[in-house]
């Protein structure tokens, strides 16, 4: 059995190490002559009166070093292999911080192409922008005329007949007689979907000749969209 291995031999004090193993003393002896170290073991391994160490010949007490120092060196043997794991840890943690950070560095250079990629598109796409725009208005201006047509063709007759209805007729009737409006129209009428378009002009004071004694219904024939 010889001396205690550990992960940092280099590190160890010569004091603590064996002259003869080179591994951290076990039950240290202390040699006579030059005064040094060799595991209790590696010192009885020899026979002889002189006991050898890495550089002499030297005499042995052959008897066990106090026990203090023996758990003096437990103690720092403990106490190495535990900072040496720490040193393992911390090593193991800088690696992953590093690869954390490269992994970062990738994604902020990816964020910052995406970026410029879509501020250009953009900037592709700002004219036809401008053009949805003025379609925009267009189809605004457009939409009055579009919504008096469907309510035209929703109100308005389309098979031929027509149906009038005179509202405030007392009125119409004393505009027509003051000549203020002679005379009103209906809203157009269709002969069919794609037919003609017609209207219904009404004097209701009568017109020509027939003022004063008779209504005039005229038929308008209507210029069609
Ligand atoms: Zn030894
Ligand atoms: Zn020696």
């Amino acid at each position: 059995m010889v001396g205690f291995n550990a992960k940092n031999l280099d590190c160890i004090e010569s004091f603590y190490i064996c002259n003869f193993c080179s591994l951290v003393l076990r039950k240290p002896v202390q040699l006579i002559d030059y005064g040094h170290r060799l595991c209790q073991s590696c010192a009885n391994e020899q026979t002889g009166k002189l006991i050898r160490c890495s550089e002499h010949c030297e005499k042995a007490p052959r008897e066990n070093n106090s026990d203090q120092n023996i758990d003096a060196l437990k103690e720092v043997f403990q106490t190495i292999n535990i900072l040496s794991d720490g040193v393992g840890n911390l090593v193991g943690e800088l690696k992953s911080l590093s690869t954390e950070c490269d992994q970062l560095g990738n994604r902020l250079q990816t964020s910052i192409q995406e970026s410029s990629r879509v501020h250009k598109s953009i900037e592709e796409q700002h004219p036809s922008i401008d053009d949805i725009k003025s379609k925009q208005e267009m189809i605004e201006q457009e939409i009055p005329s579009i919504i008096k047509k469907i309510d035209d063709m929703s109100r308005n007759s389309c098979d031929g007949t027509y149906t009038s209805r005179i509202t405030n007729a007392k009125e119409k009737i004393a505009a027509a007689q003051s000549r203020t409006q002679p005379s009103i129209y209906s809203p157009p009428f269709y002969s069919s979907r794609t037919g003609y378009k017609m209207s219904l002009r009404l004097y209701l004071n009568g017109d020509g000749t027939a003022q004063k004694t008779h209504l005039s219904l005229f038929f308008v024939l209507m210029r069609s969209e």
